[in-house]
């Protein structure tokens, strides 16, 4: 058992003193079973939110109304929800009410795969009234209970299948795709901010090239922003290797390099990015398709910034193996060897020219600087201040007519 259900486990005695119930749920058990690191562990409980809140020294009220706290203990964060039972999702958002139910057995009736509806007792034992642990060994996704219903219930649902299918690189059953191709429609209700999350961890999964084939087949494609028509294209994309590309954000510039999304900026806006998000993408994509087949040079890389050159680097790489001209190391090693990397290591200022020149600031500063930055970074000039006096002096002055 990992050290992190260990401690765990400490939290849930907690519960035990005070006679409430509680279990270790959901995605937890899951990767527990799948032998994988165990993120995040959720806990439900038979006491009440504010039960929860009195038990424990610092917790954090994330969604009373729903039932979930987050509890603090031995600097971990453990999301405890009180056990529920949901009824009626008529804005497709939240369930319209939700009940809270003294019974596991309703909680977990209530998930959505079999896979995610087991518990973990204080004794290491599950609770699987779903064979959970069965699919898991036979590598099948399905619904708790029938397909139809639960995707009706909540249309999310259907894409965290297809997410769970890259991540895990499960099957589906044929049910369980017939009922997503009937009820794909049903996506559009589904607000974009979910669809997000769950359309980038489906980026990040390792079995894509299954979670693409199902998504188009089974039409989601069909209503989610941009990719409407692009059938072809997402095919295509679940054959590069996305693992190789760092992080989601990147992942998003891959994809809208694969789909040539004709206007990226538009093309996040629907998918609700925020501008930080949105502008990494839109620069990234830009700098992928300036430095395809580029040799990088002192100049792009100091312009750019490591973090940047690297991205943009790996998804040429990914992408486009054959316009591909250093690799990320020799480009680590290039950026070491910079006698700048940023404006702050230049040993001189605005001022200075100023005081040297005897002018006034003005446009001409920047471009100044600009030049002096060129000059050093391709070993024309030293990055010492009596070296760039002196070329400011003999260089500078006359060509800009002082
Ligand atoms: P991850 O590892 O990505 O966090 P997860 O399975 O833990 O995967 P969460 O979104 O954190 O996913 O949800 C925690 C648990 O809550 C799930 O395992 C599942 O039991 C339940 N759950 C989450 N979303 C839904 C949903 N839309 N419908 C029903 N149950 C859900
Ligand atoms: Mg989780």
């Amino acid at each position: 058992m990992s050290r992190s259900f260990e401690e765990a486990k400490e939290v849930l005695k907690v519960f035990f003193i005070h006679h409430y119930d509680a279990y270790i749920v959901g995605g937890a058990v899951r990767d527990h079973l799948l032998g994988k690191p165990v993120n995040d562990i959720d806990i439900a409980t038979s006491a009440r939110p504010e039960q929860v809140q009195a038990m424990f020294k610092t917790t954090i009220p994330v969604g009373i109304k729903h039932g979930t706290v987050i509890v603090r203990y031995n600097h971990t964060n453990y999301e405890v929800t009180t056990f529920r039972k949901e009824s009626g999702y008529d804005d497709f958002r939240r369930p319209a009410k939700v009940t809270f139910e003294t019974s596991l057995l309703s909680d977990l009736k209530r998930r959505d795969f079999t896979i995610n509806a087991m518990a973990l007792t204080i004794d290491s034992d599950i609770i699987d009234p779903y064979n959970g642990r069965c699919d898991i060994e036979q590598a099948i996704l399905q619904t708790v209970n029938d397909p139809y219903d639960r995707f009706r219930e909540d249309p999310l649902r259907m894409m965290r299948g297809i997410r769970f299918i890259s991540q895990l690189g499960f099957k589906m059953p044929p049910k369980q795709l017939d009922a997503i191709r009937d009820l794909a429609h049903l996506l559009k209700n589904i607000s974009i901010e979910r669809l997000l999350q769950e359309f980038s961890k489906l980026l990040a999964g390792k079995s894509l090239d299954q979670a693409m084939p199902v998504l188009v087949e089974t039409s989601c494609h069909h209503y989610l922003p941009g990719l409407e028509t692009k059938s072809h294209d997402l095919f295509t994309a679940g054959k590069f290797d996305f693992n190789r590309i760092k992080a989601d954000w990147e992942r998003w510039c891959a994809l809208v390099i694969i789909l040539d999304i004709p206007d990226d900026k538009a093309f996040c806006r629907s998918w609700k990015m925020s501008n930080k998000q949105a502008s990494f993408v839109v620069t990234h994509s830009y700098g992928y398709h300036l430095m395809k087949g580029q040799r990088w040079t002192s100049e792009r890389l100091y312009e750019w910034g490591l973090d940047s050159v690297l991205a943009i680097n790996r998804l040429i790489s990914v992408l486009s193996p054959e316009a591909s001209t250093e690799t990320n190391l020799e480009i680590e090693k290039m950026w070491r060897n910079l006698p700048i990397k940023d404006k702050k290591d230049l040993n001189v200022n605005g001022q200075d020219l100023m005081a040297w020149t005897k002018q006034k600031p003005g446009p001409w500063l920047a471009g100044a600087l600009k030049l002096i930055e060129g000059l050093i970074l391709n070993g024309q000039l030293k990055n010492e201040r009596k070296d760039i006096k002196e070329w400011v002096m003999a260089c500078l002055k006359p060509k800009i007519g002082f």
